[in-house]
């Protein structure tokens, strides 16, 4: 009897440890999903918020989108380049 009793006990620590095992790796895998998620959101955020900041403006010329301030301004024109605003 002592060791049946021994045997559910060690079956019980087992599964026990397993029930506890699983959902810990599995909650810290969806933890760590999430963080990364809310981190990639996080860092989606600020990108977004400064894509409007930057303006994209299109070359006069070739029509290449480019930030406003790399954009070379001749008049009322934008360019890409200073060779692409020599041409008009
Ligand atoms: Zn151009």
């Amino acid at each position: 009897m002592k060791l049946l009793m021994w045997l559910v006990l060690a079956v019980l620590v087992i599964l026990a440890i397993r029930k506890k095992a699983r959902p810990m790796t599995q909650d810290s895998m969806r933890s760590r999903n999430a963080e990364t998620a809310s981190d990639a959101s996080s860092f989606d955020m600020p990108a977004t918020a400064t894509t409007p900041a930057e303006t994209m403006v299109c070359c006069a010329h070739c029509q290449i989108y480019l930030p406003a301030s790399e954009a070379v301004i001749r008049g009322q024109q934008t360019y890409c380049s200073s060779a692409h605003a020599d041409l008009h």
